[in-house]
């Protein structure tokens, strides 16, 4: 099992599945522990792809099935804010495991 995308490459603990999801990106974290500034090695446009293979489906399903154009504003916007928290939560969470088991950890060079 890899524990090399898990473990903090200072301190060597585990940098939780916390802290991967409030990071706006696998590049930018930083251990709560040590507060060393880490980053997964070779990860952005691995992800990007992920994205997008997961998002294009949902996508199209919805766009077909919902008439964006017949909806008020408000009601587009909230519909638009649901599907997007629908998409992100499953893929944020997706993303995370996928980091953790397949991605390295490293420390941050300036
Ligand atoms: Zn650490």
């Amino acid at each position: 099992m890899n524990e090399q995308g898990k473990l903090c490459p200072k301190c060597g603990q585990d940098i939780g599945i916390w802290t991967i999801i409030k990071a706006l990106w696998p590049t930018m974290l930083s251990c709560p522990h040590c507060k060393a500034a880490i980053r997964y090695d070779n990860s952005g446009w691995g992800l990007i792809t992920v994205g997008i293979i997961f998002c294009l489906p949902i996508l199209s399903i919805l766009a077909a099935n919902i008439d964006f154009f017949a909806m008020s504003f408000v009601a587009l916007l909230f519909t638009a804010s649901i599907i997007s928290l629908l998409i992100w939560l499953p893929m944020e969470l997706f993303m995370v495991f996928y980091l953790r088991r397949n991605q390295k950890l490293i420390l941050k060079t300036k």
